[in-house]
């Protein structure tokens, strides 16, 4: 079952310009026809917004790559509405992928899957397998069922930077590369969704995300393995686009110091505008930078989900204001930071 859609704001809007959608069912309706002529679309999905088009248009999605600046090397997740969906889009349907699917669509886990013949080569940039993703965002999937296509998806924003988690920030970075933006609010979770490959056994994650490996093996009832090495350090080809070592990065320079204090202090001596995001903000260290000139002290949230839910908000911030340098204390090596301690390591990596 669906659920209702939100209302929407009415604001006064000035006589000359365009009327906006009236309601979420005019917007919905409005982005449907977009997508039916080929159109772009970002849409609100609970892990950060995504760039849509119909994935059974390979013109469509080819919109996507051109806008986005993205290699096509790099292959598409294709959001559906249900399984029933997801099905149609598989060669197969891999037990695992099922158990996942059923037990956290909607929800924020793409599951790698053998392609079918219907999903065009240039959204799998030619690969056998598909990655396949049922978001939770009442205005998401009330669009994939209206328009009665899957869509291919990826973050909306131009390819290497920061994801979007407000309909402002996709505007600031893809303004009018696109046709519509569906405005639902700032996202839920704001870090990009688990990938699990579903094609060979174990099952392996190919992106950390929200959903943690323990969650992954209760649901498939069995072992779920991590990739090998991690992001771009073993010379094996790059399986998961989203594991190569740069990515995610704001246009300032980001560090993650393993004495963010220290590193802080010396980075204030030498005069430069820093940004720091830290959770210590009670911690002695922290309290006598407070103050220093040049110095932004940014309090971070001390539990992971609230810590993901916040950090691109943040950086996207942050870059907009003219500083030498973010520095971001290094998150705790534990279980449930690795999707975050991943995103900031890929932030914090110079350009190769
Ligand atoms: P994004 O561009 O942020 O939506 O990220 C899309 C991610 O989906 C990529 O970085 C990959 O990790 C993953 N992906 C999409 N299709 C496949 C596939 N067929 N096999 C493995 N990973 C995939
Ligand atoms: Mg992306």
């Amino acid at each position: 079952m669906l659920r209702p859609l939100p209302d929407i704001l009415r604001i006064d809007w000035p006589p000359t310009a365009a009327e906006p959608p009236r309601t979420a069912e005019d917007a919905v309706a409005r982005a449907v026809e977009v997508l039916r002529q080929g159109g772009l679309v970002a849409i609100p999905t609970e892990t950060v917004y995504g760039l849509a088009a119909n994935a059974l248009d390979e013109e469509a999605v080819a919109g996507i790559f051109r806008a986005k600046g993205r290699p096509a090397s790099n292959p598409l997740i294709v959001h559906v509405a249900d399984i029933a969906m997801a099905r149609s889009l598989a060669g197969a349907w891999p037990a695992t992928a099922d158990a996942v699917a059923t037990r956290f669509w909607p929800g924020p886990v793409t599951v790698v899957v053998p392609r079918g013949p219907r999903v065009p080569d240039i959204v799998t940039a030619g690969g056998s397998t598909v990655a396949l993703r049922c978001p939770d965002h009442p205005l998401a999937r009330r669009l994939i069922a209206e328009a009665g296509m899957p869509l291919a998806a990826p973050s909306a924003n131009r390819s290497e930077a920061v994801s979007p988690t407000t309909a402002h920030h996709v505007l600031a970075g893809l303004g009018n590369r696109i046709d519509l933006i569906l405005d639902g609010g700032p996202c839920r979770r704001g870090i990009e969704s688990t990938v699990v490959d579903c094609t060979v056994s174990p099952p392996r994650i190919l992106r950390p995300g929200p959903l943690s490996r323990d969650d992954l093996e209760a649901a498939v009832g069995g072992p779920v393995e991590w990739p090998a090495a991690a992001a771009g350090d073993s010379g094996e080809p790059v399986r998961s686009p989203g594991r190569q070592a740069r990515h995610y990065a704001p246009k300032t320079p980001l560090e993650m110091p393993v004495e963010p204090a220290r590193r802080v202090a010396q980075l204030v001596a030498e005069g430069r505008r820093i940004g720091w995001l830290t959770s210590r903000t009670d911690d002695p260290q922290v309290r006598s930078l407070a103050g220093s000139r040049n110095l932004m002290i940014v309090p971070m949230p001390e539990s992971p989900d609230e810590f993901a839910c916040r950090i691109y908000a943040m950086l996207h911030g942050l870059d907009q204001r003219g500083l030498d340098r973010i520095v971001v204390d290094p998150p705790p090596d534990t279980e449930p930071w690795r999707a975050v301690r991943d995103r900031l390591a890929r932030a914090a990596r110079v350009p190769e």
